[in-house]
């Protein structure tokens, strides 16, 4: 159950969605596993949808199957396109993990998917690829809530009984993969081995190779996840997640992997968090390198903070990541006005309500809400600076509020897949964008403002 909203919180219902499909935050976590791709049982429109999201933010090709259901199978039932649909997928791709995930449509005619994959297992015995049913219509949840039952549905169903090992597991939230790789560069720093799910640092922000791989290298390997219940730690970047969807408490829970949740290391305190959780797991304190990079981070706030001090920001997107920037403006200075993320079931209003107690200004806080609420808080709230992904666009375009592009999905600018805002240095590449972007909007306004207060006289008179 979502917890309790705390004062201020408003629940909308959609109009203009700050969020998209359940399935697709599954299609994401499933291009993180070795070999893996994903069937989406439901209508044409659904995947293409789907893929062109993918394809615009990530600038990779992103193959994903259909089982192309129509009006008859609407009607009649859809296992025969289901089960054409994977024969072709195996006779094209030969993947070696795929992702069955539902739609509306699918879960609304009551597909038996169980059945329908055991079904096909027994007459495809040999060769067959793991099939990994995942239940996502989108009217339970937005593309985070896909993305964390997808993971944990592929743990559950590689995971298995495993002689202790040296290994930690971390478990991402939906980030960029070259957050994914500095996650992976810190825990590589400090030191210790780890098992990330899900990978998709590489297969969807490929290096130039030359030829098309229809099935990218990269990803979590499947033998990695079935020893994740042999890990000592799982680290889990969740803070937001919630329990039924949580990889890494159904780890614990199963396997007795004891579970340490973080918020996403964004900011000083964050970052911190994660250092020194890997700094006491590894026994080693962190090199010089990450010493220099928070100190970097430091000088850069006190630079800074002059003018982040006039930020008034409406921050928007997935509900960890929105945590994560709240809480990073919150320690640089700048006023969180509006905080809203579209998903439903998350625990966003819980972690927020200490982390507001202490502002003097309560900022409006919105869940499963719309872009129409969020443009008439942020306004409300005299917001000049929106930070969140390029949905935001429309409505601040209208307003003249700057937008700093982060979260998913980025289509409206180049290098979606590369935003680095993890760690120190994805923190200090943040901070400098939002203080550059304040500065640009004052400097630009003022200027403007001088010139026609000069020029009026000329201006009045078209000249
Ligand atoms: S809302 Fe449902 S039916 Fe519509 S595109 Fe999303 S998954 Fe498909």
């Amino acid at each position: 159950m979502a917890p309790a909203a705390p004062a201020g919180t408003v629940r909308q219902v959609n109009e203009n969605q700050c969020q998209h499909c359940m399935p697709l935050g599954a299609i994401i976590a499933l291009k993180g596993i070795a070999g893996a791709m994903a069937l989406v049982h439901g209508s044409q429109g659904c995947s293409t949808y789907m893929r062109l999201t993918c394809v615009n933010h990530f600038n990779e090709p992103v193959d994903i199957a259909s089982s192309s259901l129509n009006e008859k199978q609407t009607i009649l039932g859809g296992e025969a396109n289901l089960k054409k649909a994977l024969d072709n997928m195996r006779r094209v791709y030969a993947p070696s993990v795929i992702g069955v995930l539902t739609t509306c449509l699918a879960e609304t005619m009551g597909e038996d998917l169980d059945r329908i994959i055991r079904d096909y297992r027994k007459v495809n015995a040999t060769g067959c690829p793991d099939i990994i049913p995942v239940p996502t219509p989108s009217y339970s949840g937005s593309h985070t809530e896909g993305y964390w039952a997808a993971t944990k549905a592929v743990i559950a169903h590689y995971a298995r009984p495993t002689v202790p090992h040296r290994r930690i597991n971390v478990m991402v939230p939906h980030v960029s993969p070259a957050d994914i790789r500095e996650i992976q560069r810190l825990v590589a720093l400090m030191g210790l081995e780890c098992t990330l799910l899900p990978d998709y640092s590489v297969t969807l922000d490929r290096p130039f190779a030359g030829r098309y791989q229809k099935i990218p290298p990269g990803g979590t390997q499947p033998a990695d996840i079935a020893a994740m219940p042999g890990a000592p730690l799982t680290i889990q970047f969740g803070a937001t997640c919630p329990d039924h969807l949580s990889p890494g408490l159904w780890l614990e829970q199963e396997y007795n992997v004891p579970l340490v949740t973080l918020p996403l290391p964004v900011g000083v305190e964050a970052a911190d968090q994660f250092l020194l959780l890997l700094e006491k797991t590894s026994g080693h304190s962190r090199p010089e390198a990450l010493r220099n990079e928070r100190g970097w981070l430091l000088d850069a706030m006190a630079d800074a903070h002059k003018h982040n001090a006039e930020g008034r920001a409406v921050i928007y997107g997935e509900p960890e990541l929105v945590y994560a920037l709240t809480r990073a403006c919150t320690e640089n200075g700048i006023a969180p006005v509006v905080i809203a993320s579209g998903t439903r079931t998350s625990r966003l209003a819980a972690c927020l309500e200490p982390l507001l107690a202490g502002l003097d200004e309560q900022p409006v806080v919105q869940e499963e809400t719309d872009f129409a609420a969020i443009e008439s808080a942020a306004l409300k709230a005299g917001a000049n600076i929106a930070i969140g992904h390029s949905g935001g666009k429309f409505f601040t375009e209208r307003h003249g509020i700057p937008v700093v592009r982060t979260g998913f999905p980025v289509n409206d600018r180049m290098g979606g897949q590369r935003i680095l805002t993890l760690g120190y240095t994805g923190t200090l590449a943040l901070l400098d964008r939002i203080t550059n972007t304040l500065l640009e909007e004052k400097h630009g306004s003022y200027r403007k403002l001088r010139y026609e207060e000069t020029h009026r006289t000329e201006i009045m008179e078209g000249i």
